[in-house]
């Protein structure tokens, strides 16, 4: 069956993509995807189980061969294709993030500027995958080093970003000369449903890219990972489910890349330009309405400047527009569902009873949907769930500090490390920052850091891998050494 032929009103296909084809789930199971604006069911799709994820990967196993084989220039320009297309289909594509995710319009196509550079970057990258060969040191041979694409992958993706996690991992292993099965969240299933058939049209081979919706990733994501024709697992998600997943893959020695959570600390000094910081503020916390890994989520401020900045920070969110993401006013969306809504609101009240000082927001929103009010907590005294935990919501938590020493033991007092945004005007803090944060990531007189070009990733319990950059191909190729004797 064509996608056509059976699709949602969103203009989606209804079913999972397996071997080149649309096909319902074995057992004919259906998942409903809802609007978190309204609550609304926006779509019934197929619902995968095992057999399923299985036929999924069978058809990844049958293309991995031809796949390796085709040349990588082929491969670049089919992701080059695949970008094109995706321009001329953005307001479709932005359409259908908003509605099952709930970002503004103008957010989902700022994704999609992002999840479509990994396209462009990774196909131009495609022929540029190279080895190297030397004497070896007796003279007796030469090193060659070639690189090899590991295999079929699994790739499973967060909710948060539909478009730009499917992109981040699909581009580099295609341009490697890998095949995928991709696991949506099941409470952003559609985007993936419509990249896949966008994947179709631009003439991705059958098999190279099998997208499998499920509402049981559990036992989905179990049976693939325990096969042993899976060569590589690729996870962004929670770290709580991550570790289970990177325990499951040890058994098979899989390989693994892991983007997990996130606890970013955003620094003030007090020599920092404070309208960048604030500009930065905003961004690296309320974008998608706070819900990103690299959402700033301790907000360490000099004392000298932690009052006026507070109150800055107080003044613009109370002026951002909160609403359903198809307004195109609004500057902050709903949170994906109500459980969200209750743990946002959990964590406030934890900081607050401890003695944080609400300066706006600090509510969920009466009204249909899963809204809470974008918020600024001062003062938020240490031992606050709030600064241990990812928030994933739009709370800005203001830590004041009086020492640099201080500043970076607060930054670094997390198991997490993913990302770190550092606000000076002194080149020399700002050099000492790259050196004494334990992150991944900087982001230095800036809040916004994510880049195709660049190495995306953490390390601590932040994850093991890089998504983007060099970096982001090595991971979907394994390293041959050959030793052609003379
Ligand atoms: P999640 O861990 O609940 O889900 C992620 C994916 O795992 C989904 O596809 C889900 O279906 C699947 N999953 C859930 N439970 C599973 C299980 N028991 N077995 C197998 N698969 C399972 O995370 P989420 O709520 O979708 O996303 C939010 C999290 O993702 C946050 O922690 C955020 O920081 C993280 N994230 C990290 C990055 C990064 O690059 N580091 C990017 C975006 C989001």
């Amino acid at each position: 069956m064509t996608a056509t032929e059976a699709s949602t009103k969103l203009g989606v296909p209804d079913q999972l993509f397996i071997g080149g084809s649309w096909r319902p789930a074995a057992t004919g199971a259906q998942l409903d995807v809802h609007d978190p604006a309204t609550g609304d069911v926006l779509a019934s799709i197929a619902d995968a189980g095992v057999v399923d994820g299985v036929a999924a990967l069978d058809a990844a196993v049958a293309a991995a061969e031809d796949w390796a084989a085709t040349p990588p220039r082929v491969r670049g320009e089919l992701l080059r294709a695949a970008f094109d297309l995706l321009q001329e289909r953005r307001e479709h594509f932005a359409a259908v993030m908003t509605a099952e995710m709930g970002k503004p319009h103008r957010e989902a196509l700022g994704e999609i500027a992002y999840g479509g550079e990994f396209l462009r970057w990774f196909g131009e990258e495609a022929p540029r995958v190279s080895g190297r060969f030397g004497d070896n040191p007796s003279g007796t041979g030469r090193i060659v080093v070639s690189r090899r694409p590991v295999g079929p992958c699994y790739l499973v993706t967060p909710w948060n970003f539909p478009l730009a996690m499917a992109t981040r991992k699909i581009a580099p292993a295609l341009a490697a000369g890998c095949p995928v099965v991709l696991k949506p969240a099941e409470l952003t299933p559609l985007t993936s449903l419509l990249f896949a058939q966008l994947l179709s049209d631009v003439g991705v081979p059958a098999g190279v890219v099998n997208v499998v919706t499920t509402a049981a990733p559990a036992a989905v994501s179990e049976r693939i990972i325990a096969d042993p024709r899976l060569r590589k697992l690729s996870f962004t998600g929670s770290t709580p489910v991550g570790r289970r997943l990177m325990a499951q893959a040890s058994t098979n020695v899989l390989r693994t890349s892991m983007e997990l959570g996130g606890n970013a600390p955003f620094l003030v000094f007090d020599d920092a330009d404070l309208d960048a910081a604030v500009d930065g503020a905003v961004s690296a916390k309320f974008r998608n309405t706070g819900q990103a890994c690299t959402a700033a989520n301790r907000f360490l401020v000099h004392r000298s400047v932690a009052e006026e900045f507070t109150a800055r920070m107080a003044e613009r969110v109370a002026a951002l527009v909160v609403g359903a993401g198809t307004d195109p006013d609004v500057t902050i969306g709903p949170l994906i569902d109500d459980r969200a809504v209750a743990g946002v609101d959990e964590l406030v009240s934890d900081a607050v009873d401890r003695g944080a000082t609400v300066r706006t927001g600090g509510a969920r929103l009466d009204r249909a949907g899963s809204f809470y009010a974008p918020t600024v907590l001062a003062d938020v005294p240490p031992g606050s769930r709030l600064l241990r935990e990812e928030v994933f919501g739009p709370v800005l938590a203001v830590v004041p500090f009086d020492t640099e020493d201080e500043a970076v033991a607060l930054a670094n007092d997390t198991e997490y490390g993913l990302v770190s945004y550092v606000f000076t005007r002194d080149l020399a803090r700002g050099d000492r920052m790259i050196d004494r944060l334990d992150t991944g990531m900087m982001g230095l007189n800036t809040g916004l850091v994510s880049d195709a070009a660049a190495p995306f990733g953490g390390v601590k319990q932040s994850g093991v891998g890089r998504e983007g950059g060099a970096e982001g191909l090595d991971e979907y190729l394994s390293t041959k050494y050959t030793l052609i004797a003379r």
